[in-house]
């Protein structure tokens, strides 16, 4: 039987990992502009941090986490988020000592034992950032417009920012029970998974995919209108500061994070052209989880963004990144001593920080000269007996068809004053 990657993974082949360079280094530009630094932890973690930090009675912990058995007896578990690690590290290395707020962003894999399909794997990756330390509303309208400029730079138009509130513990109680009273009559119409959630989770409820589309969603008791004092004036200042900057957003009382210690903002970006899949990244504010894992009170926001989401959304909207794959120039041989000659000049090029290339498989002139469309080569020469006793050649600018004759020793040198 052949041996094929695990259901859920993908290979990134040339094509594809010279876009996602492209989406990496066009982030890390961005993410510095607004004075975000990188941070890496571990692939994987104790499984423990997961549990505590997304939460039990997620479908993440319950459900989706390839979680196994070190030859240490440990439980560890390959990471399916970002934000506990990133927390976990700042507690760890006693960042809270330091001036605050830390300004965080990761990029790489994450874990999800998932159905996969259309925007959706088993090995999937993220591009995220935290910034902890400060429960200032500025830093919650920052990193939705840092989410939303990088997406725009990208060329992708007709995003919609959703944004609600979750309140703290204290708001939720109230807004608990009144969601119970109000889905009451409803219990026998819900999906079996909210049944289950209406004792045990009941602002799930809201954003249940199966039960979004029923009628008596429409008019649930939003939660942005039953915050307490505190929370009601960060959400308004959040949105003053969106409003600030003129970014367009719509309140959206179905966003909801159902644990204790994700408060106050919630946010997602989405696309409505994904179909099912449509989110491109999420996130909110999680006040209570430092203390979760065992930490102090350590407040902090964040998102993290589907980089397979964005490449979808990319090609939905046809929009080709603008990316070079040329190279310098190709040289093709004609006999073994330009063969060899042309290996030391490629050297030389190369030492000199060009792309360059030749023929390794003995093609013929002609085959040669495809080769050097295929790659895509900006100049091309070549070698041959002649010119090398003479100790000229001909340049060839592919584009313009131009030609022009330069003495071999200059090689470098010419191809360096071409390509700046
Ligand atoms: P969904 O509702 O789509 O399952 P989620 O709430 O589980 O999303 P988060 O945990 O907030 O998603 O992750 C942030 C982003 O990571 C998502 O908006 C999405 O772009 C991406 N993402 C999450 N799970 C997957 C997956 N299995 N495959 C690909 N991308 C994913
Ligand atoms: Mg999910």
């Amino acid at each position: 039987m052949k041996v094929r990657a695990p259901r859920g993974t993908n290979d990134l082949l040339p094509q594809d990992t010279a876009k996602w360079q492209y989406l990496e280094d066009k982030s890390r530009e961005i993410f510095t502009c607004y004075n975000y630094q990188e941070i890496r932890t571990p692939i994987f973690e104790t499984t423990d941090l997961f549990r505590r930090g997304i939460g039990e009675a997620t479908d993440i912990v319950e459900k989706e986490m390839y979680t196994f058995i070190d030859k240490g007896d440990r439980s560890l578990t390959l990471r399916p988020e970002g934000t506990a690690s990133v927390m976990r590290s700042f507690l760890e290395n006693k960042i809270y000592g330091q001036a605050q707020p830390s300004k965080y962003f990761y990029s790489g894999p994450m874990f999800r034992y998932e159905r996969p399909q259309s925007g959706r794997y088993r090995q999937f990756h993220q591009i995220g950032v935290e910034a902890l330390g400060t429960d200032n509303p500025a830093l919650d309208a920052e990193i939705i417009v840092l989410g939303v400029q990088f997406l725009t730079e990208l060329g992708l138009e007709d995003l919609e920012v959703h944004l609600n509130s979750v309140g703290c513990p204290e708001c939720r109680k109230n807004y608990r029970k009144k969601l119970l009273d109000y889905f009451k009559p409803y219990l026998e119409e819900l999906c079996s998974d909210c049944q289950d959630r209406y004792d045990r989770n009941p602002l799930r409820i809201l954003d249940c995919k199966a039960d979004r589309k029923q009628e008596f969603m429409q008019d649930a008791p939003k939660i942005y209108e039953e915050l307490c004092t505190e929370c009601d004036q960060h959400f308004k200042q959040v949105q003053q500061h969106l409003d600030i900057l003129d970014i367009d957003y719509m309140l959206d009382a179905r966003l909801v994070r159902g644990l204790d210690y994700y408060t106050k903002t919630a946010f997602e970006v989405i696309y409505q052209g994904l179909g099912s899949q449509d989110t491109i990244f999420g996130g909110g504010r999680y006040d209570g989880l430092a203390q979760e894992i065992g930490g102090r009170d350590i407040p902090g926001i964040g998102f993290a963004m589907g980089v397979e989401r964005i490449l979808l959304t990319l090609e939905e909207q046809e929009i080709e990144l603008p990316i070079d794959q040329s190279m310098d120039l190709f040289i093709t041989t004609i006999g073994e001593e330009a063969e060899q000659a042309a290996f030391k000049y490629l050297y030389s090029l190369r030492q000199a920080g060009l792309k360059v290339e030749m023929d390794y498989l003995g093609r013929s002139v002609k085959g040669q000269m495809k080769c050097a469309d295929r790659n895509n080569a900006n100049y091309s020469i070549i070698l041959g007996g002649d010119e090398l006793n003479k100790g000229v050649a001909t340049i060839r600018n592919m584009k313009s068809g131009e030609q022009v004759e330069i003495k071999l020793d200059n090689l470098v040198q010419e191809m360096k004053k071409r390509i700046e």
